[in-house]
């Protein structure tokens, strides 16, 4: 934590600019911010997809798509250069050459867009939770192709959209992809729209937030530009592009208490000690006091970047990279929580859960997943079984909660951590998601 001879957590205090930021943010007219998570079972195109939305809209050029197309040519798999391009810029990233979860921006003339996490990861469901928890909607890949749709339904798909709904998505954009392996047949898209309407709706969607598009993701038909295939003329609906556009992002807590959780910490040449994630509530400007929590520490912002770019202040559902001043980094941790010191998040030993069951609970060992953060704990109780609907008791003290059902459970932490009411946390369980409540 060294700095010219001088440790960081000893300089001098960064000044404040004292703006009102609420006032500041009404007078910016920025353009709506979208952030939204790509899921869906393994291969069904989720990489391939986004690579080429980045391609179509011209955020990568398509000399990158044809170095990386010779590359997958070697091996013999041409078809991974799409989906190259988003593996690629991760480990740009990993590299330092560029910043952070901005990486996957793309603006349209209406919206600024986040794709949260990169898909494909390889610890995908806990950097799905972390995704999901700050996504305003998520794009459901459907594989259509003869029996992948049947084994995705069997694998991820069911497993992701309970997920997503659970850490409070609502609004699900459905892309049926690789159409162009059934000859773009209206009646297989029907079959799957059907079928996927279906749990969707059972998974607490409702239809009105639910939406499908028929896609290849591979060849780019229906993503920014409209199939000119005339197999596909039967369709007459939005890209997925406009369908993008169309969806509204969740409101911005600006009024509450300062809260971000910690998606990343680095260093760079700028700054030894740099913070990376989104503001889930409130608003911060440049030589604010934040307080970093489990560990109680406090720190000064130095200097703020929005979007890659550098502001003096920043609020609720923005991306930001946040420079940190007057603390010792041990202090500084992924997952940790930097919020309001005057209104600080409390740090708990234990909580009450309102969890929905996606396997059997009972009093047993878990681990509790919120954004970035893991902590392990125990089931310790469950109070009570919960009427789906109405949120009424319906059995005291059950010994055993069965999968569908909503109880509340009293989880046990194995040390302190920073958690409040109303945020949303998944359980896990020998790398399986058992649960998903949220904290009362
Ligand atoms: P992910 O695991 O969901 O990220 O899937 P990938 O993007 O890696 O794609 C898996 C495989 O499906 C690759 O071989 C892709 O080339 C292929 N693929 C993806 N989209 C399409 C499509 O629209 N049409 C066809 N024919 N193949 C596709």
């Amino acid at each position: 934590s060294e700095v010219k001879g001088l440790k960081i957590e000893d300089a001098p205090l960064p000044r404040s600019k004292n703006l009102d930021v609420l006032s500041e943010f009404e007078k910016s007219e920025s353009k709506k911010a979208a952030s939204f998570v790509v899921v869906g079972h393994v291969d069904a195109g989720k990489s391939t997809m986004m690579g080429r939305l980045l391609l179509d809209l011209g955020v990568i050029d398509q000399r990158t798509v044809e170095k990386l197309r010779q590359e997958a040519e070697k091996i013999g798999k041409t078809s991974f250069a799409l989906a190259w391009v988003l593996d690629q810029r991760v480990e740009e990233r990993a590299r330092g050459v560029t910043i952070d979860i901005a990486t996957n921006r793309f603006e349209t003339e209406t919206t600024a867009f986040t794709i949260l996490d990169a898909p494909g990861h390889r610890d995908f469901i806990p950097n799905m939770i972390a995704g999901a928890s700050q996504a305003d909607f998520a794009i459901l890949v459907i594989d259509a192709g003869t029996g992948a749709f049947e084994s995705g339904l069997k694998g991820q798909t069911k497993e992701h959209s309970l997920l997503i709904r659970s850490m409070g998505v609502s609004r699900i954009i459905v892309a049926i992809n690789k159409l162009d392996t059934v000859d773009w047949s209206q009646e297989r898209f029907d079959e799957i729209r059907h079928q996927v309407a279906g749990f969707l709706s059972a998974t607490g969607f409702q239809a009105k937030n639910t939406t499908f598009v028929p896609v290849s993701g591979l060849n780019g038909d229906n993503l920014v530009r409209k199939s000119s295939d005339p197999a596909v003329s039967w369709y007459t609906g939005a890209t997925l592009l406009e369908e993008l556009e169309n969806s509204e992002p969740n409101k911005r807590a600006l009024a509450k208490p300062f809260r971000t959780t910690i998606s990343e910490v680095f260093r760079s040449q700028q700054s030894p000690l740099s913070i990376s994630g989104r503001i889930d509530a409130g608003s911060v400007q440049m030589g604010d006091a934040i307080l970093v929590q489990p560990s109680g520490e406090k720190a000064y912002i130095k200097s703020i970047l929005v979007d890659e770019t550098p502001s003096d202040w920043a609020v609720a559902g923005q991306n930001v990279v946040i420079n940190l001043s007057n603390i010792d980094p041990m202090h500084v941790r992924v997952g940790d929580i930097i919020c309001d010191p005057a209104k600080p998040i409390p740090c708990v030993e234990s909580f009450t859960l309102k969890a929905l069951a996606f396997d059997f609970l009972m009093p047993m060992q878990v681990d509790v997943h919120r954004g970035r953060l893991h902590a392990a704990g125990k089931i310790e109780s469950i109070s009570a079984l919960l009427d789906k609907v109405t949120g009424s008791v319906t059995k005291k003290k059950p010994k055993i909660v069965k999968p569908g059902m909503v109880a509340r459970i009293v989880v046990k932490l194995g040390s302190k951590v920073p958690l409040e009411a109303g945020q949303r946390v998944v359980l896990r369980s020998g790398g399986e998601t058992v649960a998903a409540g949220l904290l009362e």
